[in-house]
């Protein structure tokens, strides 16, 4: 690995970090802690406490008591606001440091993690101007008589469960929004990347938010995150992550007080790419979607479908893209893609290399992990010949693998795009505006890019169709789906009476 260029070192001992507890970190004590090792350094990074399930108890019963008393969910929208937005420049202020243990923990380049953070400014930003905005609905056409009123209330204590491939966006995704319309909160991070969540309690406490409004509880899936799923004073439960963690989150919020749920899960997104498009955009575009975060990304462009007649070229074009990708050190500045995030996603990756080569698929690009002394890496890789039955075009890989397809019409790309269980995202990319709109309208994905990929923000809804999950997360629905609808009639004037 080059490392001539590299700007930040790493820690001397790793740091420690507490869990957050109505207002305050909270040291291990006698906890056990866990400790994580940076993936492309091969070195301690960071050391957070093994909470328990006394301790997730503590933390819901905090939240709890902030919700029952108002001290949040009572305030103004304007009160509200005004805390979102110092939190915003909060998160401006420590940027950098957010960004530093961001990337020894997940791997990412330090140059991609910084930009997400600071796209997590704008979502408390753009939540702060919903929270002022966020109403109900009236009727009053029901008659002389009534008055219909429709008002929005905050669910309760919703609980947050984040994966490790975006920790701090993926929470900043639903923090703002969750707090807008005056939700308490309980966010368990995994446990391979907990330590921005833990900085975000800070930084929230600082901006003003009342005590015990938002609690992080760390520690393990199994444990923490299962008793989160069954517990019966959490009232609504945002999960991201995979699809088979989601079942079993949906039979424990069955089984126990039917909590509201939120699911953003898999992804197995195409991309497909008509002969008459910017071919030069689209390569660089695909090789964008797969390679970005080593495409360990729910809504990676992972499945590529290309028209027949340009099939050949065009999977060269994205293989010179895929060839000149940086991999590397993620605390270098130059560096594009960084370290596979967990142990067991490396082997996953380079398990699914393996069938697809099994499977009669022919390597193209790539297919091996990368040897940099330290560290797991792996190199982007790109398939061809690949038929919609093999397992490399059906699951969710979860790193830098794009598969090839090639199409003859219009109606046999949408088949393809459609010939999946998930429904997440997908891009489309032609110059073409009648194939555009229909590919749009056919294709099942709960986000669309025609002629981009990847692109976001706070104010566009998030979530998937099929098996990717349930529910929206960020825009004004993002605020919406954490409050119960309440109606109300009111009667005006003296009532018919039934009896007598
Ligand atoms: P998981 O679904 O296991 O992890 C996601 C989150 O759920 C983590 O915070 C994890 O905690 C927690 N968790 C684990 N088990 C439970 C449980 N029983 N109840 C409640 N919460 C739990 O994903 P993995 O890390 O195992 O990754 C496996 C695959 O999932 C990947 O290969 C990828 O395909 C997919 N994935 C999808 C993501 C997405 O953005 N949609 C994100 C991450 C993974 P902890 O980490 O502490 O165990």
């Amino acid at each position: 690995m080059d490392t001539s260029s590299t700007t930040l070192s790493l820690p001397e001992a790793p740091r420690d970090f507490g869990f957050f507890l109505n207002g305050q970190v909270i040291a291990a004590g006698d906890r056990d802690v866990f400790e994580r090792h940076s993936p492309a350094h091969d070195v301690p990074v960071t050391r957070l406490p093994k909470c328990t399930p006394d301790d997730l108890d503590r933390a819901v019963a905090a939240a709890r008591a902030a919700f029952v008393d108002r001290r949040w969910s009572g305030l103004s929208g304007a009160d509200r606001a005004a805390v979102l937005l110092k939190a915003a420049d909060g998160i401006r202020t420590r940027l950098d440091e957010i960004a530093y243990w961001e990337t020894l923990e997940s791997g990412k380049p330090i140059s991609q993690v910084r930009g997400e953070v600071g796209g997590c400014v704008g979502m408390f930003e753009y939540a702060a101007g919903l929270a002022r905005s966020l109403h109900g609905d009236s009727f009053n056409n029901l008659g002389d008589g009534i008055f219909g009123v429709v008002t929005r209330e905050p669910v309760g204590v919703v609980g947050i469960i984040t994966p490790w491939n975006f920790p701090f966006l993926i929470l900043c995704e639903r923090v703002p929004y969750v707090l807008a319309s005056g939700n308490s909160i309980v966010a368990k991070p995994s446990e391979f990347t907990s330590a921005s969540s833990v900085i975000l309690g800070e930084i929230l406490t600082e901006a003003g938010l009342p005590d015990g409004v938002f609690n992080v509880v760390t520690g393990l899936g199994p444990t923490v995150g299962q008793a989160m799923a069954e517990h019966m004073d959490i009232d609504m439960l945002s999960f991201t992550g995979s699809t088979r963690t989601g079942r079993a989150i949906v039979a424990a919020a069955g089984a126990s007080n039917f909590k509201k749920l939120g699911l953003e899960l898999g992804g197995k997104n195409p991309q497909i790419v008509f002969a008459d498009a910017d071919l030069e955009d689209a390569a660089d575009g695909v090789a964008f979607g797969i390679g970005f975060n080593g495409g360990q990304c729910c809504v990676s462009g992972a499945r590529l479908i290309v028209e027949a007649s340009v099939a050949d070229q065009f999977a060269k074009m994205v293989s010179d893209k895929m060839s000149k990708i940086v991999v590397g050190d993620p605390l270098d500045e130059a560096t594009q893609i960084g370290a596979i995030t967990t142990d067991a996603q490396n082997s996953t990756i380079l398990g699914y290399i393996a069938k697809g080569q099994d499977e009669g698929a022919e390597l193209v690009l790539g297919g091996a992990a990368l040897d940099f002394g330290r560290g797991q890496f792996i190199a982007p890789t790109i398939f061809g010949n690949v038929t919609s039955n093999m397992a490399i075009a059906r699951e969710e890989i979860f790193g830098p693998v794009l598969t090839v397809m090639p199409f003859d019409t219009l109606d046999e790309a949408i088949a393809l795009a459609n010939d999946s269980n998930y429904g997440l995202a997908a891009s489309v990319w032609t110059k073409n505006i009648d194939k555009a709109l229909t590919v749009t309208r056919q294709v099942q994905a709960g986000r669309f890019w025609v002629n981009t990929t990847l692109a976001g923000g706070p104010e566009l809804p998030i979530g998937g169709f099929k098996q990717s999950g349930w529910g929206r997360e960020a825009g004004a629905m993002g605020v919406e789906e954490y409050t119960q609808v309440k109606s109300t009639h009111i009667e005006i004037g003296k009532r018919t009476h039934w009896i007598g």
